[in-house]
């Protein structure tokens, strides 16, 4: 099998796969890496971006031929699946039978154990809060305990622990969650232009309380004045049937360009042409996976960023300063002639997070892709970080890898309780930077 690594291609560190296949593979390799006093991770499907997937060894457990349902009741919508599904695999059959995950981040592609360890959210935060809130169980394999069957009401400290536990806390070998019931595969969009960063606040406001589904793509590129400008989308799922799983076709990029494919001009140009485009519009049904997940239908799309990679920088603002930093934070990027297409805006709500890490708190967060370009990026990150640590903010580990230990320690005061429960076998590279250096 061909080494692997993370999203952004940064940092460039090949992983070791050893494949499991069965169960009972990961105890035996947890053993294996005990008693030679060797450690590993456990990888899901690499769609963390930075370096919280790869392991302070290079060596990963690769969790994705375990993808078995091993329960389901769909009368309760109640199913128990190995760690390695995806969560398009689960969606495929959960939604003929009217059952969808009632939280999911952009990518169909993360596995269930990859979305647990990061305790992802989506664009319902503000009313489901964070995937870990609807797991009900998790079977999980550590190389000192053995098999712990953990729940909320059984090693609940660990159970918590593992929710954004970052891979660290053991190896989830299986996971019972819970599902919420749909009418319709179809999700109700709402589509609004708006001009600047007051604008979308107002609007995210007002539609909050009336939509489950809030996003909204801002261009980062847009001149000065225009700062903040940008498109509003608002869903909520279907009421009317049919409920059908939709073969989604895709388009694969098919090599890695010698240099990224988009320079900022190219970028000014198609995000002018997209907010031109992408006008106020009346209601309309849209596929639960344009709306979900509309980067997936171009596989490897990381590769146009060339071979050095790129980096996202995605932040949580608390509600107070948000209007004001994120701002900032873009007049910033816009100063440094950096920034993306991929810049997103997303309300995360008040609803608690069940993990020690989990990244959501109420506030704002803002999400932007940057090509890799060494020194130039550094710098503009170090500004960016600065903005965040004044209004209170943190930093997504799922998405980083220049993030500094004393930020983090600062950002996520639980982490000393997490080194406490983790598993002596297993080390990531993200977290050796933040806890060890
Ligand atoms: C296009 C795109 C959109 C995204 N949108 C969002 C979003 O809206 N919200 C959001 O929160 N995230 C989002 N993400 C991030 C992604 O959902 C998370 O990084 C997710 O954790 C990736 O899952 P994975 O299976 O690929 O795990 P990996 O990236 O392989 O691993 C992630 C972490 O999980 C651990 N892990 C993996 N499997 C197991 C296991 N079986 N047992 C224990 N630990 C395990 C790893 O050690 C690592 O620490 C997005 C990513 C992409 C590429």
């Amino acid at each position: 099998m061909k080494t692997l690594g993370s999203w952004g291609r940064y940092p460039y560190s090949p992983q070791q796969p050893i494949p499991c296949h069965w169960r009972q593979q990961v105890a035996e390799q947890g053993l294996a890496w005990r008693d030679c006093q060797a450690v590993g991770l456990p990888y899901g499907n690499g769609r963390s971006y930075g370096d919280s997937c790869l392991a302070s060894s290079d060596q990963v457990l690769y969790m994705r031929p375990l993808a078995r349902f091993i329960e389901a009741d769909w009368q309760q919508g109640l199913v128990t699946v190995e760690a390695g599904m995806t969560l398009g695999e689960l969606l495929q059959c959960s939604i003929a039978k009217g059952w969808f995950l009632p939280v999911t981040p952009g990518t169909r592609l993360a596995t269930v154990g990859g979305a647990i360890a990061n305790d992802v959210h989506g664009k319902n935060h503000h009313v489901q809060g964070t995937f870990g809130r609807h797991v009900d169980g998790i079977e999980l394999v550590r190389t000192d305990l053995g098999l712990v069957q953990c729940s909320p009401t059984a090693h609940a400290e660990l159970f918590n622990a593992t929710l954004g536990g970052l891979g660290l806390t053991g190896v989830i070998v299986a996971a019972t969650l819970r599902l919420r019931r749909i009418a319709s595969s179809k999700i109700r969009l709402q589509q609004i232009r708006f001009d600047n960063l007051r604008e979308y606040f107002a609007i995210s406001r007002e539609l909050d309380i009336r939509h489950e589904y809030n996003v909204a793509w801002v261009d980062c590129l847009a001149p000065l004045s225009q700062i903040g400008r940008g498109v509003f989308l608002a869903g909520d799922h279907h009421d009317q049937a049919p409920c059908k799983p939709r073969p989604v076709t895709t388009v694969r990029i098919p090599i890695t360009p010698p240099i990224p494919l988009f320079n900022q001009l190219t970028l000014r140009a198609l995000n002018s042409l997209y907010f031109r485009c992408k006008g106020t519009r009346p209601e309309r049904l849209q596929d639960y996976d344009a709306f979900f997940y509309p980067l997936d239908r171009l596989l490897e799309w990381n590769r146009i960023y060339g071979p050095w990679g790129f980096q996202q920088y995605q932040c949580v603002i608390p509600h107070g300063d948000a209007e004001e930093a994120v701002g900032e934070l873009l007049a910033t990027i816009r100063r440094h002639n950096e920034g993306s297409f991929l810049a997103v805006l997303k309300n995360c709500g008040d609803m608690p997070s069940p993990g020690l890490l989990s990244f959501p708190m109420p506030g704002v967060s803002l999400a932007l892709d940057f090509p890799q370009r060494g020194e130039r990026t550094r710098k503009l990150f170090l500004i960016l970080d600065h903005i965040v640590r004044d209004a209170g903010g943190r930093l997504y580990p799922a998405k980083d890898a220049h993030m500094s230990g004393d930020d983090f320690r600062a950002a996520y005061p639980a982490w000393e309780r997490l080194e406490n429960l983790r598993d002596p076998a297993l080390l990531s590279q993200f977290w050796q930077r933040v806890t060890l250096q």
